[in-house]
Formats: structure tokens, sequence, C-alpha cells
């Protein structure tokens, strides 16, 4: 029982920090939380290991680096061997679909496929032989992108719709942000390979949450399980039910109901950043540019605090030409990567 208590208050404690910081990053109050923080943790930790963490931070955060995908490989493989020793058998054994089994394969298959794609594609780097070009394709909004603007790292114009990653060193149209994940920046040229991979990192873990949930309730059907009783802690007999079946289930399958919570927690945080992901596309929008947006609704977000110094000021889109024609946009870029080629060569 202690356990399963504590299990969803941590559940209910991420999901809603996840929802929180959403909400707080487009405001001062998590600034002033960060900042208040930082003070406290500068008290009470010694320099040195002050110095250490931030030099770690600096490198997996600040720097082009391989951890964040060798960690996203080693947990998928972990979650897929899982599934393949102890899930998959069981399933088998139960008779269930073998096509149905094989989905999260097939997935994973598609899933790696955009991932290595995300990685490996140019995001739309601009440079100089490519600049008047990149120039050309969006209309300047003289709020959020100047005309005339130039990056004083790459000494170039900055196109509309462009902005320099800190990370990489680079000016990439259409940027969307830098993902750790991938460590490569989304843009104008793999913000749909970055889409389809997503949306198959979602569908495997969705999957994979049914399958395991199927199975275990299957195994409750079969077995008569809930029809037995167990004795409370008083020594009255007491008939079965869920919070003590989900509690018998993780003693006797540990790492199947462990794997179930993972599985589940991240299909709703996947699925969550999904549909964000899907309502920036369809409204032709970056996240940079959500990010930096001040929008209408904003305005009447009670949640939302202004400092008083700053205007109130909404912020446009200019961009978006129906959801049909901002899909094909990502899809089928304005300049696609072979032009871009054969013009710098
Ligand atoms: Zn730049
Ligand atoms: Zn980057």
């Amino acid at each position: 029982m202690d356990f399963l208590v504590l299990f969803l208050f941590y559940l209910v404690f991420m999901l809603i920090s996840v929802v929180m910081i959403c909400i707080c990053s487009k405001t001062h109050r998590l600034k002033g939380l960060v900042q208040g923080g930082a003070q406290i943790w500068s008290c009470i930790i010694p320099e040195c290991i002050q110095r250490a963490v931030r030099k770690l931070l600096h490198y997996l955060f600040h720097t082009r680096n391989y951890t964040f995908i060798i960690l996203h490989l080693v947990l998928q493989g972990t979650v897929y061997t899982e599934y393949t020793w102890e899930i998959f058998g069981y399933c088998q054994e139960l008779e269930f679909s073998l096509y149905y089994l094989l989905l999260p394969y097939l997935l994973l298959i598609i899933c790696l496929i955009f991932f290595t794609l995300t990685c490996l594609t140019n995001p739309g780097t601009i440079t100089k032989a490519n600049e008047l070009l990149f120039l050309q394709v969006y209309e300047f909004d003289e709020v959020m992108f100047p005309k005339n603007a130039r990056c004083s790292t790459c000494d170039l114009k900055k196109p509309a719709r462009s902005k320099h990653c800190s990370v990489c060193n680079w000016c990439v149209h259409r940027f969307d942000h830098h993902c750790v994940w991938v460590n490569n920046c989304i843009g104008a040229w793999n913000t749909r390979y970055f889409l389809i991979y997503l949306l198959t990192l979602t569908a495997s873990a969705a999957t994979m949450a049914i399958v395991s949930t199927m199975f275990l309730v299957h195994l409750v059907i079969v077995s008569d399980l809930y029809q037995e009783t167990y004795i409370d802690d008083l020594g009255h007999p007491q008939s079965m039910d869920i919070v003590f079946l989900i509690q018998y289930l993780f003693l006797t399958f540990p790492r199947i109901v462990f794997l179930l919570g993972f599985v589940m927690v991240l299909s709703l945080l996947l699925g969550g950043y999904l549909c964000f992901a899907l309502y920036l596309a369809a409204t032709n929008q970056t996240t940079n540019e959500w990010y930096k947006g001040d929008w209408a609704w904003c305005q009447l977000c009670p949640v939302v605090v202004r400092p008083p110094s700053a205007e109130p000021q909404v912020y446009e889109n200019i961009h978006s030409h129906g959801l049909w024609r901002n899909l094909r946009e990502i899809f089928l870029p304005t300049i696609p990567y072979s032009e871009r080629k054969k013009k710098e060569w």
C-alpha cells in the first residue's frame, strides 16, 4: 500500500511539475524561483562542487556531445530487452496475436531510422553561399525579425525566422530549438524527421504500455485472481481489491510492472509534447517564436504575470497560411536540401 501511495504521489508531482514549467516558462516567476534556488544552493554547497556541477551542466547542455544519444539508446535498448525477454514470451504463451506483439518492433525500426535522420541531417545552417537564398524565403515582420539584422558571431545577414544556436555556433534557417537528445538543431530541413521520430517514439511507448496492461489483465482474468481473498493486518479475511491486486502483481512481476509504470509516464509526457509540436506545426510557429511571441491569449491568462515596465504588445503570426500549407512547408521545405547543395557547389 505504501509503495503505491508513494508512486502515485511521485507521478502526480512529476506531471504537475511539467505542466507548471510549461505555463511558467513564459513568465518571470520561474526566473525568480531559479535565482532564489541558486542563491540558497550557493550558500550550502562548497565552491569546488558548485564549479564541478556548473562545468558538467555546461558540457551536457551547452556543448555538442553524444551523452543524451547514448542515454536514449541505452533506455530504449533496456525497455525492448525487457519486452522481448518477458512480455513477448508470456504473451505468446497466452496466444496473443503475433501482429500485435510485433508492432512495437516495427515502430522501433521506423523510430530509429527517423532518429538517425534527425541527428545527421543538416538543420538548415546559413552560410555565405546560401545566405541570399534564405533571405528571400520569409517575410520580415519587423517585430521579432527585423530586416537588415546581422548575426554578430557568424557575420551574416539574418533571414526571417532564423536564429543563432549558441551550442552549435551557427545560424539556422527556421530555427525551432536545439535538441540534446539528437545532438542537433531542429530547423527547416529536419523538423519533418523530428516530428515523425517523436510520433513513432510516442506510439512505441503507448503500444508497449497497452500490450503490458493487456498481459496483466489477461493474467488476472485467466487465474481468477480477482475472486481470491487475503488476510489483512488485523487478521481479517478481505476480498481482493484493485490496490492489493496491483501490489500483488508488482511483487510477482516486478520488472514488468516497473516497465509498465515507466512507459505509461513516458507515453503521457511524450504525448503532451507531441500535441504541442503538432500545434506548432499546424499554426506554422517554431518553439523559438512561441517562446518569444507575446500571444493574445497570454494577455488574458491570469497565471501570466508581466513586469510592470513591459509594454503590452500582441505579436501577430504572419507566416500561417492554413493547416495544409503549413504542413506542406514543413514536409516539403521551400528551399530543398538538394537545391542548397547545387548552389553551393
Ligand atoms: Zn549566427
Ligand atoms: Zn544547435
